[in-house]
Formats: structure tokens, sequence, C-alpha cells
């Protein structure tokens, strides 16, 4: 019989045992980038750490933290740990708030992405026969290329189809019979829009089962619509530049939290202030360290990121942590009149009404010195009510949430604009 895991003896292996592999390779790691990089040999020094003093998992905690301004101080590759002709790939991020963060990879760094891609989309039930559409955009980006790696080494057939051009990714989805999609869950929704538009009949046109989102934060309420719009399940998962790409969590089929590849990466959580380690169970920012990489490893890489680990094993019988799905980027919060808001929970808000779609915008403005926040959301195509109403429920709900009032505008069908990658949820005005 087929197993349910790529890997059984590392998906389900005990966690002292697991503990034991991450500690060989963390010493590994430690003393190559300290012998190998000045910028990394020069943050130890500077700490009075030396690589021998790391005995235990614990004595991590010696080790000072890389921040995101310091991968843009060494752009683009000061923190190369392998002579440049090792290099055989490199990736970058948008760098719309600065320079860009360069990831590189050696062969091995990318045998090491394919087997961790291939976990999760396995994961994810993506299998030798399915037929992958892979609609992340293509270039520099790491996305499409990760899945890419990952779907061919399960055996999949690959459809390279990038982002963009809908009408035609539709068109070769029915004609390919595509089982399999990866692309942002805004586009997946607004792919189903575009479906229905142009009059195809979901259910008997197309023969998907699986979507890879990601590359967003989404809510669970998002995912609820595309799951019905489509009749798919649909899988979170998690991943940046400066670990690896994608690749570095992803949920199974009990949807209760992302298992990370902890053999790879190892996980913390810190108070994002102070910056001590928190226990499972407490909410924190999740800070990573690759294990096993070569070109470019992060020791304690800070994502910025908030969530809360779970070590206990999982229902679906894999022993590898979880993290519970990313509960905000400190990058999005906003402060709204002394209230600490992520636009996931005004998504979330959103959603749970019925009568509304999954088109919205956040709109932030001034009103005089004070930050204020209005929120634009279409009603669904068949919706036929009284929309002063349904804005009405929605500012409840939010309010609910929130406790903060902010103004709702049930707009027109196609006010809201579409978005092929990364949705921009949040304006200025
Ligand atoms: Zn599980």
């Amino acid at each position: 019989m087929e197993s349910k895991y790529w890997d059984p003896k590392i998906e389900t292996m005990k966690l002292e045992e697991l503990k034991k592999i991450q500690l060989k390779r963390l010493k590994e790691v430690i003393k190559r980038v300290y012998e190998n990089n000045a910028v990394y040999h020069k943050l130890f020094k500077d700490a009075g750490l030396k690589p021998e003093e790391i005995k235990t998992l614990d004595d991590i905690k010696k080790v000072p933290f890389l921040t995101k301004d310091e991968l843009r101080k060494y752009y683009p590759f000061g923190l190369v740990c392998v002579p440049m002709s090792e290099v055989v790939e490199l990736h970058a991020s948008s760098g719309t708030t600065g320079k860009p963060v360069v990831g590189t990879y050696t062969k091995y760094d990318l045998d090491v992405w394919s087997e961790v891609m291939a976990r999760i989309m396995y994961t994810a039930g993506v299998r030798k026969e399915d037929r992958y559409q892979n609609s992340f955009g293509y270039g520099l980006f790491t996305g499409a290329h990760g899945f890419e790696k990952g779907a061919q080494k399960i055996g999949a057939l690959v459809v390279p189809m990038s982002s963009g051009n809908t009408l035609r990714q539709l068109q070769l989805m029915k004609d390919f019979e595509t089982t399999a999609i990866g692309c942002t869950p805004s586009y997946l929704a607004y792919m189903a829009e575009a479906a229905e538009k142009k009059g195809y009949d979901i259910e008997k046109d197309f023969k998907l089962k699986v979507g890879m989102c990601g590359a967003e934060s989404w809510s669970d309420e998002m995912r609820k619509k595309i799951e019905d719009k489509w009749g798919i399940s649909a899988f979170d998962n998690y991943g940046l530049t400066e670990i690896i790409g994608p690749g570095v969590s992803v949920e199974c089929e009990e949807h209760d939290g992302l298992h990370i590849n902890t053999d790879h990466f190892y996980v913390e959580i810190i108070d994002p202030k102070t910056g001590e380690v928190l226990e499972p169970g407490e909410k924190g920012e999740l800070v990573f360290t690759t294990l096993t990489k070569e070109a470019f490893p992060s020791i304690r890489f800070r994502t910025k990121d908030l969530s809360i680990l779970i070590e206990e094993e999982c229902d679906c019988g894999r022993t590898l942590p979880r993290h519970v799905r990313i509960l905000g980027r400190s990058d999005d919060m906003m402060k709204v009149r002394g209230v600490i808001v992520f636009p996931k929970q005004i998504e979330e808000a959103i959603m749970k009404i019925e009568g509304t779609s999954e088109n919205y915008q956040i709109v932030k403005y001034k009103s005089g010195v004070m930050t204020r926040l209005k929120v634009r959301v279409e009603p669904e195509p068949v919706f036929k009510g009284d929309k002063n109403l349904l804005a009405k429920k929605i500012q409840q709900e939010i309010y609910g949430i929130l406790n903060l009032t902010v103004d709702v505008d049930v707009v027109n069908i196609g006010d809201i604009p579409r978005s092929t990658g990364k949705a921009k949820r949040v304006v200025e005005e």
C-alpha cells in the first residue's frame, strides 16, 4: 500500500530522536558559518561565542539573532558561506521596502529544497498521478521554482503556467485535466470568479482536487470560500526566501497547524520585545535556523511572523512539531486608536457574514493626526439584499473581534482590483 508519508522515518520519528539529529546538525552549521564567513565570524566573536560552546540545543540561546536589516546590510552575497563558484542558483525577494533579500543555493541545497518541497506537497495529497498547474509567478521569486522542484521529485506532471493570463489558465486547466494547483489564495478565488463569468461549470469542467495556497496571509473563512467554489481541499504552507523559500512548513489533512520540517529548520518562538525564548503554547515571533543549508545558512533569523508552537503529536500520526497558522506579520500590524489590528482579522470578520465575496480592501487614512480604517467589500454576485444592512452586519462583526468601529462600504462588483499574485489588501489614502 502507498505510504501516507513522504518520509515516514522522519515524519513519525520520536521527538527525542529528532532532537539528536537537530543537535548534530546545529553543531555542524555553527562551526561551518564561523569558519567560512567573515560576517558570522565577527557576529559570534562580538557575542563572545565559540562554536565548541554549543553542546546542547538549549545553547542556541547564546547565538545572536539575525535580522532582516542585517541581511540587507550584507546584500547581496555577504552571508554566503561557500566559494561563489559552488553557487548554482539564486532567488530574491521583491525588495519593496528596501534592498531585496538574495537566497543562494549549492547543488546540495537544491536537493534539500526539492526534498522538503516534495514532503510538503505529498502531505497535502499531491501524488505521482497528479497534474500540477504551477500558477505562482516564475522569475526571481522562490515560489514557482520550489513547487516545480517538489512536484517533479514526487513524479507529478508540472504545467509551468506562472501567474496571470487567467482565461488561458482556465482553458488549459480544463484541457490538461489539472488535478492540483499552486498559487496565492486570492488568485485562486479570482480564478473561480473568472471561470463562472466565462460560463464554465466548475464541477463538470475541471478535475481540480488540491490547492497549494500560500505567499500571503489568509483566514480559515477565506479557505472555506475557496474550497466551496472549487470543490477542493486547500492547504496553507509557509516559507521565506531568508530560510529556503517555500518548504518550511505545511498543513496536513487535519488542518490543525502546519508541520515544520524541523530536521532542516530549527524553530524557536521568542518574545518580540525582549528576545526571550518562549515555551510551546505561548504566542510570539518565529525564529528559524537552517540546519543543513550550505550556501546561505540563516542562523536564528527573526521572521517577524507571529505564531504559536505545538509539540504534541498530530492526529495525522506525524510527530513533526507544528506552528499555528501565522497570526500576523509584525510588518502588517496597524495601530488604530490604540488597538492592534492585523488585516487577517478584518478578513475573518468580513467572511463570516453571509453575502460577502472574497474581494475586499482595507483603506488606511489620516483624520487629523489619527489613523483610521475604512473597509470596502464587494457582495457575492448572487446577493440581492440590502447593501446598507450588509455593511452594518460587517461593521458589527469587526467590532465584535476588534472592539473598534470601522466604516464599511459595500461597493459594486468589480470595484476592488483583482490580483494574480499577492493581493494588496491594505491601501493608504
Ligand atoms: Zn498532522
